[in-house]
């Protein structure tokens, strides 16, 4: 179904999400106090706007309560980014995705009500670094601070041609296998007489420290 988005911020973030989105065939109204950054999006956005979100009539005139999704993408300015949240929070309807520039600002954005917080640059660097860590680990994600879920190319000969079941997967590595990747193959939800190849690579869900244990048979 197509949903109408608004864009607070044009940064290299809120930038990133209006492209993708419309790219994804949504219509995006993008707003930023910058007019560079305005210009930028005239010809990418749905509507691209000069002004600043900070200003309630501007939400008003621009009819932001009207929109089913509203991503607060301003960063360096937390006050703007704060007052922007609380304001639209109080219009009711939009379901808010704000950015945090930090914990304590994260912590706020929450507690004022924003639905989705996202900490992009801390994210990322979790991400980076545990492909740092072990090449091996394809793709890295956050569900909680216990629990994670990570894309992990097996490496090691030791699970060559062997079953789930004959791995005893999660009874060894506390561990739930959620998908095997073969090449352009899929194989979602694996029974325990999936067979791991060599190069496959493994979606898994589980807990932190499991997954670090894991990570490391993987040289
Ligand atoms: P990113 O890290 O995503 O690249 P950035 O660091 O380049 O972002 P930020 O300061 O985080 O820039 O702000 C993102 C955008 O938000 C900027 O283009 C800025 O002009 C815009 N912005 C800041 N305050 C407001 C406001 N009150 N109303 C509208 N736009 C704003
Ligand atoms: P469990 O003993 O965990 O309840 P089960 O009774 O559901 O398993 P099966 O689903 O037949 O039995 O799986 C047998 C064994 O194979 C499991 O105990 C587990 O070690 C392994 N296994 C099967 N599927 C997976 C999976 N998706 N991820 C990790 N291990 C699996
Ligand atoms: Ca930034």
């Amino acid at each position: 179904m197509k949903k109408n988005f608004a864009i607070i911020g044009l940064g290299r973030f809120g930038g990133s999400i209006c492209r993708t989105l419309v790219e994804s065939g949504h219509d995006v109204l993008a707003i930023d106090s910058n007019e560079d950054r305005v210009n930028e999006y005239m010809n990418i956005a749905t509507h691209a706007v000069l002004a600043n979100a900070q200003d309630e009539n501007v939400l008003r005139s621009l009819g932001i309560r009207n929109f089913d999704h509203v991503i607060i993408a301003i960063g360096e300015d937390i006050q703007a980014s704060i007052l922007t949240t609380l304001m639209i929070k109080e219009m009711g309807n939009p379901y808010i995705t704000a950015k945090a520039q930090n914990e304590y600002h994260g912590k706020v954005l929450e507690k004022i009500g924003a639905d989705y917080v996202v900490h992009p640059e801390r994210d990322m660097g979790i991400r980076i670094g545990h492909h740092l860590v072990s090449r091996n680990v394809v793709d890295y994600l956050e569900l909680s601070d216990k629990y994670s879920l990570v894309e992990l190319k097996v490496t090691n000969p030791k699970f060559f041609n062997k079953t789930l079941f004959e791995l005893d997967f999660r009874q060894r590595f506390g561990l739930n296998v959620i998908g095997i990747r073969r090449g352009q193959e899929m194989i979602i939800s694996p029974a325990a007489d999936a067979v791991i190849k060599v190069d496959d690579t493994l979606m898994i869900v589980g807990g932190n420290k499991e997954i670090n244990w894991l990570e490391n048979q993987m040289p």
